[in-house]
């Protein structure tokens, strides 16, 4: 595992982080606790040293697994990311219950790195009002948090305004070579490197759009490059060769996957890209830029929704009706993932979701479009 030092807190850090909102899932659509449990150990005996959860993961679920996996004298040996969704927090007595039970889910006394999680401007202005800032301060001088961060989901404008209004020790960005120029992008990663804090990585493969099925015309260009590789490693080794890139957060689903990921970034070093790769990721981003219509990343913030339609999966669908060239096919699977009194054609326009997505997407319209396309 390659380790890139963390500039203003002097830690050694891991290239590679596990990311756990997308836990391996049992038959029954659960998380399986003890494959889940046993691939966290497993990063971490193969190097890994940071161990990313957040409340709202699995819907706590994540915390409590996250909590068992580093007992046995795992947790001595990771920096342990949590996060503050104080966008659930009614007034500042619920923030700092929220706060009291992710310690209780995930039986510790210390969490190592603390974030404000999903800054959008009304999470910030929130954040502001409950004196959120104040509160972690205050914690961190108790010794229960150890370094202070935010993960970023809104305008690069708005990214720049945060990251200059307070002292953080690091921050949390989404960067794959998809969302090059999209919310902080490269030009925050290197905003926020140039001012000293450290840049953690999110979504490196696009909430897996980049490399499960992958429509023809792409398929056909990996297929022509000199190097053969994964589409996962052309991904990784894309966000790996920034140099200001500290940690690379992948949540991974299956053992496979991990030990992928365990390879890659053991070998992916900074500014090892030459330009040939670079074009061919350029190709590949702009065949995608054609056909995807909405870049959903299955985050799954919007949920739930009042009408119980399950919003990402819709997008999904959409999505591939178009990547997918509208092979019929497509139509198939739809009546059994979006079943009847729960469709895209229930959305009542209420909007309730489209204020939590962290990539800005006009739900209502796309369910009507969706609606249009399948029902
Ligand atoms: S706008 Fe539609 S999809 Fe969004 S929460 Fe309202 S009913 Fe659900
Ligand atoms: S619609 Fe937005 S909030 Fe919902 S899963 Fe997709 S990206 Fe996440």
């Amino acid at each position: 595992m390659q380790y890139r030092t963390f500039n203003k807190t002097g830690e050694q850090v891991s290239l590679l982080g596990t990311g756990t909102m997308r836990l391996p899932l049992s038959e029954d659509g659960k998380v399986d606790r003890l494959e889940a449990i046993s691939m966290i150990r497993r990063s971490i005996d193969m190097g890994v040293n940071y161990v990313d959860t957040a409340y709202m993961y699995h819907d706590g679920e994540s915390e409590k697994i996250v909590g068992e996996a580093l007992k046995d004298g795992y947790r001595e040996k990771v920096l342990l990311a949590d996060k503050m969704p104080v966008w659930l927090a009614k007034d500042e007595d619920e923030m700092k219950a929220l706060f009291e039970e992710q310690f209780k889910r995930l039986q510790v006394d210390v969490i190592d790195m603390y974030l404000v999680h999903n800054i959008t401007v009304p999470v910030w202005k929130r954040a502001q009002k409950f004196k959120l800032m104040d509160f972690l301060k205050e914690q961190q001088e108790k010794g229960r948090i150890k370094h202070i961060g935010f993960s970023f989901h809104d305008e690069l404008s708005l990214f720049k305004e945060v990251i200059d209004a307070y002292p953080w020790d690091f921050c949390q960005i989404q960067l794959n070579y998809m969302d090059k120029d999209f919310q902080a992008g490269e030009e925050g990663l290197r905003y926020a490197a140039e001012r000293n804090i450290p840049v953690v990585i999110m979504e490196p493969l696009k909430g897996g759009k980049l490399t499960d099925a992958l429509p023809r015309t792409v398929q056909s260009l990996w297929e022509q490059a000199e190097i053969k590789r994964t589409p996962a490693e052309w991904a990784f080794r894309w966000v790996a060769d920034h140099p200001e890139v500290m940690v690379i957060l992948s949540g991974m689903s299956s053992k496979e996957q991990l030990e992928e990921n365990l390879r890659i970034l053991s070998d992916a070093k900074p500014c090892s890209l030459t330009d040939k790769e670079r074009a061919i990721i350029d190709q590949v981003s702009s065949e995608y830029n054609k056909l995807i219509q909405y870049s959903c990343t299955g985050c799954k913030y919007c949920m739930p929704c009042p009408k119980k339609i399950d919003i990402p999966t819709a997008i999904n669908f959409y999505n591939e009706w178009f990547l997918y060239e509208g092979n019929p096919k497509i139509k198939d699977d739809y009546p059994t993932w979006l079943t009847e009194g729960r469709r895209p054609s229930d959305c009542v326009a209420c909007k309730a979701c489209e204020e939590h997505c962290p990539q800005h997407l006009p739900i209502s319209e796309i369910m009507e479009k969706t609606a249009e396309i399948f029902e």
